[in-house]
């Protein structure tokens, strides 16, 4: 684990500066790998954002201010990522049903 100053400005977001917490043992990272860590259970995560819905999800009632907005932030980028991810994979179906469709009736 090296310091926490270059991940927390790696993050971006208003949340606070992850600790210098142990990682638990339960989790395999790679020996190049740069986690931020939870500050209440030590999960590390790639990205920042990726914490701070961590913490909003698992320690919802431990929030400050910060860590609720940086969490909602998160929030509402992962809604808007899904809801593309699921337009996406319905443009694939049709697209794909439309073909066999069409391919069947021509060869059939
Ligand atoms: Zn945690």
């Amino acid at each position: 684990m090296t310091d926490t100053d270059t991940s927390s400005e790696r993050a971006g977001t208003d949340a606070p500066a992850a600790t210098d917490r142990a990682i638990p043992d339960e989790y395999d990272l790679p020996s190049d790998a740069d986690p931020v860590v939870c500050d209440h259970c030590g999960a590390p995560f790639a990205e920042a954002e990726l914490l701070a819905l961590h913490r909003g999800i698992d320690h919802a009632d431990a929030l400050d201010a910060s860590e609720r907005d940086a969490f909602e932030d998160a929030y509402e980028s992962e809604e808007e990522r899904l809801r593309l991810f699921r337009l996406k994979a319905l443009g694939a179906l049709v697209f794909l049903y439309f073909g066999l469709l069409i391919t069947y009736s021509v060869f059939a």
